[in-house]
């Protein structure tokens, strides 16, 4: 049985471990197209602020630990993907055969189209070579441009802030992290971003990027322009999915899989950030794009490649930021669900702020703020699908009683 995952991020390196584990005896080849040893993106703001060095990025700490699981490292492109031969073919002219295929290319971030975006002091910081060109150009005091002020977007700002940079954030949405923080969390976020020396431009794009000077002229739809020595973009991310064009293989915005993980195609499935699959609150498809989901999706995909039918659960969308000391999170249907019911409690003097979302008497979505204690029992309450029972009334009364009702349902059972 020869087992081949395309991609070496968690997704890819999980399914590995999970498939020498489940299947001994069988051929696993791990492609990756980057030449370092698998790496996890996550790391990387820890090495920009300088807490890990590059050795701290890798999946596996232990150089050998690849050869010793018998798991083959290959680096190379797969450029096309041929379904009814079970053939991929590679960059460098070469073919691969499989006889179960998991496909785990990760995304890659967008560059939107701005005058003056190829010039090498605009950054992406999603690879380790982003990183290295990041660092190289982020001296003390540097004036930085950040684009975008998602998830991503702000794990970098703190990188940033911690490189001791002068950092202006450039944001379209009206408002921090639109996807994952309501308009109060938000709100209250840019306001603390503020007082600790960032700032912050919502509502605001850039237009263009003089390119011709010592520094770079970033141009702002109201006419403005800020130096930089460098421009960071953090503009959202697609799917590495263009090299299944002319496969049959469905995909929307990623690849669409069952509940097993498995594509259309018979022996290819797909985990990690290029697959579209089920959500755990609402049921449906989505491209949830944070590692715990792709670990968890690539374990499973290995155990339905291997052994046996493994359903997935469905990833939880669950987010935790920590911006320059200030914590935030959101969990699940964050934004509520139709006839839901919501507790909140916001104190802005304090950068406090707590919203639940309930469907019936669930717990079904939060957003948090400055509220650190709470957040691994948020997860557990919207996970466990308890039903809270009198638990309710009280969360609704004082939200932050969530540890206490999250012990008192679990106790019922
Ligand atoms: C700066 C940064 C900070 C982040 N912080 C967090 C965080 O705090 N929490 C969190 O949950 N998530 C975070 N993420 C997101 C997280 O890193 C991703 O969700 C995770 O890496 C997805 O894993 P993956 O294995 O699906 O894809 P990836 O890690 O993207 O790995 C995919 C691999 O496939 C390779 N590949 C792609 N196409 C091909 C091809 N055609 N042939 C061969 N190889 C190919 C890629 O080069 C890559 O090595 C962060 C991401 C970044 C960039």
């Amino acid at each position: 049985m020869q087992h081949v995952i395309i991609g070496n991020g968690p997704a890819g390196v999980v399914a590995a471990d999970t498939l020498r584990e489940a299947d001994p005896a069988a051929s696993i080849i791990l492609l990756g197209d980057e030449p370092e040893p698998p790496y996890g993106r996550m790391a990387l703001p820890y090495l920009l602020a300088g807490n890990i060095d590059e050795a701290g990025t890798h999946l596996r700490r232990d150089p050998e630990h690849y050869d010793r699981q018998g798991i083959e490292l290959r680096t190379a492109r797969v450029t096309a993907l041929d379904p009814d031969r079970a053939q991929l073919a590679l960059d460098d002219g070469a073919s691969l055969d499989y006889d179960h295929l998991l496909i785990a290319t990760g995304s890659r971030p967008n560059r939107p189209s701005i005058p003056g975006i190829d010039d090498p002091r605009v950054q992406t910081c999603w690879t380790l070579a982003d990183a290295r060109a990041i660092a190289a150009l982020t001296e003390r005091d540097a004036e930085v441009v950040l684009l975008g002020a998602g998830f991503i977007g702000c794990i970098v700002l703190q990188a940033l802030a911690e490189r001791g940079v002068r950092l202006t954030v450039v944001e379209t949405a009206e408002r921090m992290v639109a996807r994952m923080l309501d308009a109060n969390a938000g709100g209250l976020l840019q306001a603390w971003c503020e007082r600790h020396g960032v700032s912050v431009r919502t509502g605001t794009s850039v237009t263009a990027i003089e390119t011709g000077g010592e520094t770079l002229g970033v141009t702002l739809d109201d006419g403005s322009v800020l130096p930089a020595q460098l421009l960071i973009l953090a503009a959202g991310v697609s799917p590495n999915i263009d090299f299944l064009a002319g496969s049959g293989i469905e995909t929307g915005r990623g690849i669409l899989v069952d509940q097993c993980l498995r594509s259309s195609k018979p022996g290819i499935y797909a985990a990690g950030d290029v697959a579209e699959g089920r959500d755990f609150s609402t049921g449906h498809r989505m491209v949830h794009a944070i590692q715990p989901v792709a670990a968890d999706q690539g374990r499973c995909a290995a155990l339905n490649m291997a052994v046996h039918p493994t359903p997935y659960p469905g990833g939880l969308a669950m987010n935790v930021l920590d911006t320059l000391g200030l914590v935030s999170c959101s969990f699940g249907a964050w934004d509520g669900v139709d006839g839901g019911d919501s507790a909140e409690l916001l104190d802005r003097d304090r950068f406090r702020y707590l919203n639940l979302r309930f469907a019936e008497d669930r717990l079904v979505g939060a957003t948090g703020l400055g509220l650190t204690q709470h957040v691994g029992a948020l997860r557990g309450l919207i996970q466990s699908r308890h039903r809270l029972g009198p638990w309710q009334a009280r969360l609704q009364r004082d939200p932050t009683r969530v540890m206490e009702a999250l012990v008192g349902c679990s106790v019922q059972l």
